[in-house]
């Protein structure tokens, strides 16, 4: 049997390094048959993958004095994506045969057909469930750093749209959260492990180190609320949800990219009027930010890590690098 791959690009293709390959056991390269990028493949309507990402679809930066500069985009055809409709319909994710795939040992690598970012492909379980393993986390994180590409995970409450099947993003476009400033916390972790809250509109811990896949699935085995992750060059962001869609009147989850400074505009009005004020206070619903709140989670969470020492972060400032 051929394992097929196909992704947008070839400079993609060409990231992976065989190495990579060799890790998974799979037998190198040879039996990974590339697909060129016309290939014809089509999703259910008939469209072919290469049309899928326009390359002119518009994307700005939304600048702001204080450095924290977010990002929109508006893409027709994400928008045009249908609503995966849950309990009774057949899981998209479990039959993978049916989409072009690369197979890793127990996930596998399949193009999204709605991509928001260039070389935007999907990392999924080969299993049905939908909360990450520890095996999950050390993936996508090693992943992040070897494909050099950002690494997400939405799950139910926190802008998953297929919630029932463990699925990551993982795309070329780099969030503004990730080059975010901030103070070391919980620094009676061993010295393995960084632990800091960053100064950015929502709360949020970026883990590194070499320990980071453990501490965060510590994490989240006892964190009971939705959730967004980020994986970014072999380190880890967290950032707990409060909201899903915090647009007023308008059923826009947001998802990780989003909530990471990333706005994947639900319409093209929005993405016209959009200015760095509005989406920083959208960030900030999301997820946590009022100092109250974040007392109150930040317990939660030190519970949840048996943790006595209790260091508060600051409250978020807007500030980056
Ligand atoms: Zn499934």
């Amino acid at each position: 049997m051929l394992w097929r791959l196909l992704f947008l690009s070839p400079d993609f293709q060409a990231r992976i390094p065989e190495k990579l390959i060799n890790q998974f056991k799979l037998s190198g390269l040879q039996r990974v048959a590339l697909v060129p990028e016309k290939s014809l493949l089509s999703d259910n309507n008939g469209n072919l993958f290469a049309e899928y990402f326009d390359e002119s679809s518009p994307c700005r930066i939304l600048e702001d004095k204080s450095g924290m500069n977010f990002k929109i985009s508006f893409n027709k055809r994400r928008v045009s994506r249908p609503v995966f409709s849950g309990n009774n319909s057949a899981c998209p994710f479990d039959n993978r045969e049916s989409r072009a795939h690369l197979d890793l040992e127990r996930h596998y690598l399949t193009p999204n057909w709605y991509p928001f970012s260039k070389n935007h492909s999907m990392l999924i379980p080969f299993r049905h469930y939908s909360l990450p393993t520890l095996e999950d986390l050390r993936l996508a994180l090693s992943l992040s750093a070897k494909l050099n590409q950002t690494v997400t995970l939405n799950i139910a409450g926190s802008g998953a749209s297929v919630k029932q099947h463990l699925h990551f993003h993982c795309f070329d476009e780099r969030l503004p959260i990730v080059s975010c400033l901030g103070k070391e916390v919980l620094s009676n972790y061993p010295k393995s492990l960084k632990i800091e809250s960053l100064y950015y509109p929502a709360y949020c811990l970026k883990i590194s180190g070499s320990q980071t896949a453990e501490f965060v699935h510590g994490l989240l085995e006892k964190f009971s609320q939705p959730y967004n992750l980020v994986f970014f060059n072999g380190f880890a962001i967290f950032i707990p949800r409060k909201i899903e869609a915090p647009l007023e009147g308008v059923a826009w989850n947001f998802g990780a990219a989003e909530i990471g400074g990333f706005l994947v505009a639900g319409s093209k009005e929005f993405f016209d009027s959009a200015d760095n004020k509005l989406v920083c206070g959208l960030i900030a619903k999301a997820g946590f930010s009022e100092k109250k709140e974040i007392e109150i989670l930040e317990s939660g969470l030190l519970k949840a890590l048996n943790c006595e020492e209790l260091v508060l972060s600051k409250k978020p400032k807007n500030l980056n690098q």
